[in-house]
């Protein structure tokens, strides 16, 4: 059902958290919206970034969006992606949409910054989206993608939770086959839950037992200063000394629940290669100084399995859309406003552009210690229900970016009848009918 009289009729770009959520605020709003998404299924990080141990977290995602997708006024084009199946441009001057927004995300790992480094991914070099896109979609017999066997003592190289999810699924994975080796089975949800010294311990086993050394996160300053709990932006010393040792304390939880280890103030200086393989990694010592880090004299060599690096997404480029840098070129960051495009927008990890949601200072007050250590399996809090900033922020961006929209001028019947075409034509290109039966016939991990 829609709005026979929308004021205005939006394109969104990706139809995850943000997407969703800003599609489902502008529908409320009167607009008309139609959802661009690349993939089958339209679930983002939530599906490939998160990793699938989160069962009711995913699942209350799914649905969430579910709704927002399925609201009168919202019309899901799968399947398309924006800048090679249409272009960025055609949106707005051929098939003459009102407004524009980007909730594309970030899925680009930022590069390891070591000279020559790329050269050796597949041969000993891991980024950390492919990586965890395989552990979530590892039992999906569909999954056509890069595939990875992990091993023990691999190099992390990161310092936010995405890294401590790349060491988690390591070490939940190098367990899980250590115990195999011993004709023990053991369930990857149940491990997690319960961590692995308690696991082991049902089987009168110690984790020295499984003679693994267990993965290492390299990190360049020190763990106090891991981004995990945010220190707010108006906060005194003493409360920035407490969020310090709530970091410590989070982390010490982590560590010993599933064995990884942390080596801190140090950062990636050369490649060890040998043959045609990357072995490892010579680290330089850093020291850590209001805030800054320093880089001393001092070097050290670590060799390992693989070294897997973790330390942030960005946005993928799209055709058409200017790049500062390695980021979107935004004037406005808030909204995530394009210059030269005064009908474009921009919500969720685009504009924090980290691909960990967690990390916006804006929203520090509300992610607290107990949510982190709930998020990461190491709290008693309530795992399904932790705070998503980027739903929030995408809330937060749509009701403004709902304001600016009505100031546009509405859009014709003949321009709303040509757009309900071109979508119908493109939804039945690639054979979508109803969004029930679209995901009940598009496999899931
Ligand atoms: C408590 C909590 C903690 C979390 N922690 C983390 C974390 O540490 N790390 C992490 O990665 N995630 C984490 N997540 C997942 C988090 O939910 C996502 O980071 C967040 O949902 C991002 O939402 P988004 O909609 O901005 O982007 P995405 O989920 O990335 O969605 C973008 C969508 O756009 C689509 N798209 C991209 N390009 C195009 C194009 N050109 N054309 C059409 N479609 C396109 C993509 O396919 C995707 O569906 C966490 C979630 C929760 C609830």
């Amino acid at each position: 059902m829609t709005n026979a009289n929308p004021s205005h009729c939006i394109a969104v770009i990706g139809g995850a958290v943000a997407g969703a959520e800003v599609a489902g605020k502008l529908a409320e709003s009167g607009c008309e919206v139609v959802v661009f998404e690349q993939n089958r299924r339209p679930y983002g990080k939530i599906e490939d970034g998160l990793p699938r141990w989160h069962v009711a977290l995913r699942n209350k995602e799914y649905a969430s969006i579910g709704e927002r997708l399925t609201m009168p006024g919202v019309h899901f084009v799968p399947l398309t992606r924006i800048g090679e199946d249409v272009g960025f441009r055609d949106l707005i001057d051929d098939w003459g949409f009102s407004g524009v927004v980007l909730a594309n995300g970030a899925w680009r790992d930022r590069s390891l910054p070591v000279e020559g480094a790329d050269d050796y991914i597949g041969k000993g070099l891991i980024y950390q989206n492919p990586f965890i896109i395989w552990f979530n979609h590892l039992n999906d017999p569909s999954y056509d993608g890069p595939t990875f066997e992990p091993q023990d003592g691999a190099i992390v190289v990161g310092g936010g939770l995405a890294s401590i999810d790349v060491a988690k699924v390591l070490m939940l994975e190098t367990t899980r086959a250590a115990l195999k080796k011993r004709g023990i089975e053991v369930d990857m949800v149940e491990l997690e839950v319960k961590g692995i010294p308690k696991t082991l311990a049902k089987h009168d086993l110690v984790f020295e037992d499984l003679g693994l050394e267990g993965c290492t996160i390299y990190y360049r300053r020190r763990q106090e200063d891991m981004p995990l709990v945010e220190i707010p932006e108006d906060a005194s010393a003493e409360r920035e000394q407490k969020v310090r040792g709530s970091r410590r304390k989070v982390l010490d939880k982590a560590t010993e629940k599933y064995r990884f280890n942390i080596e801190e103030l140090c950062m990636p200086d050369e490649l060890i290669v040998e043959g045609d393989r990357l072995v490892g990694l010579k680290f330089r010592r850093t020291r850590a100084e209001d805030g800054r880090v320093i880089a001393t004299d001092e070097t050290f060599d670590v060799r390992g399995s693989c070294v897997i690096s973790s330390i942030g997404s960005i946005p993928l480029p799209i055709e058409g859309i200017p790049t500062k840098g390695e980021l979107f070129a935004f004037t406005d960051w808030e909204l995530g406003r394009l210059e030269g495009f005064p009908s474009v927008f921009s919500a969720g990890n685009i504009v924090t552009g980290k691909g960990n949601i967690i990390a916006s200072r804006k929203h520090a007050r509300r992610v607290t210690e107990t949510m982190i250590e709930s998020f990461l399996g190491v709290g008693s809090g309530d795992r399904a229900n932790p705070t998503n900033t980027a739903r929030e922020g995408a809330i937060e961006a749509a009701d403004q970016i709902a304001k600016a929209i009505m100031k546009q001028p509405p859009i014709t019947p003949k321009a709303l009848a040509t757009i309900r075409t071109r979508v119908a034509n493109r939804q039945k290109q690639v054979g979508y009918t109803d969004f029930e039966t679209w995901i009940k016939e598009s496999p899931a991990s």
